[in-house]
C-alpha cells in the first residue's frame, strides 16, 4: 500500500533495526530448516515473506531483496525495475515520469538512506535483477549464504 511504504521509507531507521535483529535470529534457525529441508519450508516462509512484506513495502518478490540498500524503498515498484538509481525521467516534483501520482521510488530511496545507520550503502552498484529468482523467498536465500560462508570460514580454520 504506497502510504504504508512511505511511512516505512520515513522511519526507516527503525525498520534498519529490525531487520538487523531478525537476520540473525533466522540465520540460526539454519539447522531447524535444514532439518526439515529447504524445498519444504520455501513455500510457507515465501507466503509469510510475500505477506509481510507486500503489506510494508510494496515488495513485488524479487527474491533478491535490496531494501537494506535503498532506504527501504522496493526498487521493484519503479516501473523501469531499475536497481541502481533514477532514470533520467524524475519530475521536478521528485515524481515518476510513468506514474506521476507516484514518487520516484529513488528519490524514497535517498531520502530513506539519509536516516540509516548503513545508510551509505545506497552507493553499493546492485546486480541485474535475476527474474529466475522471482517468488522465492529472500529470507531463505540469505539464510543460505550466511551459512555457507560460516561454513566456509569454519573450513578454512581446519
Ligand atoms: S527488493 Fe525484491 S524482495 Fe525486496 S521488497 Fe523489493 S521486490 Fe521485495
Amino acid at each position: 500500500m504506497y502510504a504504508v511504504r512511505r511511512w516505512v521509507v520515513r522511519h526507516s531507521r527503525g525498520f534498519e533495526f529490525i531487520y538487523n535483529v531478525f537476520e540473525p535470529v533466522i540465520a540460526c534457525l539454519d539447522p531447524v530448516w535444514r532439518g526439515i529441508g529447504y524445498a519444504r519450508v520455501e513455500k510457507p516462509v515465501t507466503a509469510v515473506e510475500r505477506a509481510v512484506k507486500g503489506f510494508l513495502f510494496d515488495c513485488k518478490m524479487c527474491g533478491q531483496c535490496a531494501l537494506s540498500s535503498t532506504g527501504m524503498s522496493c526498487p521493484m515498484n519503479c516501473p523501469k525495475n531499475l536497481r541502481n538509481g533514477p532514470c533520467g525521467g524524475v519530475r521536478a516534483n521528485g515524481h515518476c515520469e510513468v506514474k506521476p501520482e507516484m514518487k520516484c521510488v529513488w528519490a524514497e530511496a535517498w531520502a530513506g538512506s539519509q536516516h540509516m545507520k548503513n545508510g551509505r550503502k545506497i552507493h553499493v552498484v546492485q546486480k541485474p535483477v535475476d527474474f529466475r529468482l522471482r517468488d522465492t523467498s529472500s529470507w531463505l536465500r540469505v539464510v543460505r549464504q550466511i551459512a555457507a560462508k560460516r561454513m566456509a570460514a569454519q573450513g578454512e580454520q581446519k
